[in-house]
């Protein structure tokens, strides 16, 4: 359960941005996870959501944008998406680690991150009231 403990130190993060700022409320916290990080997205805003409950972040959204993988080849000039294979059998396309060009071995630029790309706050202080 790789999503529960990305899930923990997010809120561990987020709980600690809460306790230097008490006058803003975390409404949003915006995710980038990439194609090769292998996070399954609603496990991961389960997750989110389980532990986030009882503390100040109760009620945040979860917003998670993948990120597509790019690769570059050492071997000729390819950079981009890597190559799949796109089998009848396979319920998704199946990503490869190999060149689309001259099939060799790619190296991934892109798509293994998992970061916070942004949070949107609430000022309590300037906010009106509801
Ligand atoms: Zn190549």
């Amino acid at each position: 359960m790789h999503e529960l403990s990305i899930a923990s130190g997010l809120v561990e993060k987020l709980l600690e941005f809460s306790a230097h700022n008490p006058e803003r409320t975390i409404l949003e916290v915006r995710l980038e996870i990439g194609e090769l990080s292998h996070i399954d997205s609603e496990q991961l805003r389960f997750c989110y959501e389980s532990i986030a409950k009882e503390t100040p972040l109760e009620g945040s959204i979860l917003t998670i944008a993948r990120v597509p993988a790019i690769v570059s080849c050492p071997h000729c000039t390819y950079r981009g998406r890597p190559d799949y294979w796109d089998e009848a059998l396979a319920i998704a396309p199946v990503m490869t680690m190999r060149c689309p060009h001259c099939g060799k071995a790619v190296e991934a630029e892109q798509g293994h991150e998992c970061a916070i790309k942004s949070v949107r706050l609430l000022d309590t202080h300037t906010a009106p009231s509801v």
